[in-house]
């Protein structure tokens, strides 16, 4: 007969610990001073937990577990962006993005092993959907980036692979530990989420976090959104911009971030400027403009830098915030829409040559 599986820890919001710890007889705040010891300290061994009873720790031992992704390989880029490729428990690899700029410093968390949105310009697209990630694997990617770069991160962008609103509760339950007091403390403001547009799961988001929110839209209408990013096909523009809409009137300060990829010839004039002022009018925006980042065998170009700045230009002059997003660690396929989970053939060759980020027990 086999033994019951161990609880993973280090995937347990501040609630499910403490119920965790009153279902074995002991007191909720034990649960919650295990929690800071794995996310305020870096600490995964039981032993260690020094205000934990030994006989508390003890039991914990048979029935308890603190499992993390591990570190495949580091990838520094030119710019100080760096990108990790994990490894999972199960073999499988996902991608986190390090971008530091000066106190700031982002961390681009991957919520899905590839993905099922198919949308045309990104290459996470190509290597189809494996599956979600537990809330481990999730947060577990902001435990590695701290212990990695020796601070909380700033700043999170669920922008990596997948598509955050389609792993819903493993996702809300990672951002509930970015933000909870106990662990990374990182404010709603700074926790972003970043959406292809799952209409029917923006509007449970609203119910249940007040993280920011950013959409890829890429398109000022339903004909070319459609092929660009398909699940529009689905949930069309006016339904989108009805639930962004709501998701931001909650609070006057707050504005949808729109994600806008530059591709050339396909979605960059100015009459696609015009169309997408028409589209957000009212609806409190900022605008990011992507240059799109090319990856092997893709039939894309990115727009040409005039263009971007004229596109950009027409959205200021309708009173629209637009900014062109850097381009960051595009030498080691590290930006936006360049996350293919794998250790592919370069960065094989690049094992040999680079810096590989052993674990280091702690
Ligand atoms: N699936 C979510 C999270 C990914 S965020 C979403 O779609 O929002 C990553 C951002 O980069 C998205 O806006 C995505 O559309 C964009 N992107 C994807 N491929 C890209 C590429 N090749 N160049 C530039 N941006 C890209």
């Amino acid at each position: 007969m086999s033994a019951a599986p161990k609880t993973n820890l280090a995937g347990l919001t501040k609630e499910r610990i403490e119920s965790f710890f009153v279902g074995l007889g002991a007191k909720a705040f034990h649960g919650r001073n295990v929690l800071k010891w794995i996310h305020k300290h870096g600490i995964t061994d039981f032993a260690a937990m020094t205000d934990v009873p030994k006989a508390l720790r003890d039991t914990l031992d048979t029935c308890a577990t603190i499992e993390l992704p591990h570190i495949a390989l580091a990838q520094p880029a030119r710019d100080g962006t760096t990108k990790w490729v994990l490894q999972l428990a199960d073999g499988q690899h996902i991608e986190t993005v390090h971008i530091p700029d000066g106190d700031r410093h982002t961390i681009c968390v991957s919520s899905q092993v590839g993905c099922a949105l198919n949308c045309s310009f990104c290459s996470t697209a190509q290597q189809g959907f494996n599956r979600n990630l537990d809330v481990a694997e999730i947060i577990g990617q902001v435990w590695l980036a701290t212990r990695e770069i020796g601070r909380t991160p700033t700043n999170v962008v669920m922008m990596g692979m997948g598509e955050p609103l389609a792993n819903f509760d493993n996702v809300v339950a990672a951002m509930d530990l970015m933000q909870e007091d106990l662990a990374y403390m990182i404010s709603k403001s700074r926790v972003t989420i970043s959406t292809s547009g799952v209409v029917p799961a923006l509007r449970r988001l609203a119910e249940v976090s007040d993280v920011s929110l950013a959409v890829s839209l890429h398109a000022p209408d339903n004909a070319l959104r459609d092929q660009l990013v398909p699940i529009n096909r689905k949930y069309p523009l006016e339904e989108l911009i009805g639930a962004c809409r709501e998701y931001v009137a909650r609070d006057h300060r707050r504005k949808v971030t729109w994600e806008y990829v530059m591709l050339d010839g396909v979605n960059d004039s100015i009459a696609h400027a015009k169309a997408m002022i028409r589209l957000l009018q009212g609806v409190p925006s900022k605008v990011n403009l992507i240059p799109f980042n090319p990856f092997p065998g893709t039939r894309y170009r990115t727009s040409p830098p005039d263009t971007i700045e004229a596109f950009r230009q027409r959205l200021r002059r309708a009173g629209i915030i637009s900014i062109t997003r850097k381009t960051r660690g595009d030498d080691i396929d590290a930006a936006c829409g360049q996350l293919v989970g794998k250790v592919h053939d370069r960065s094989r060759r690049q094992l040999d040559r680079i810096p590989v980020v052993a674990e280091t027990p702690r």
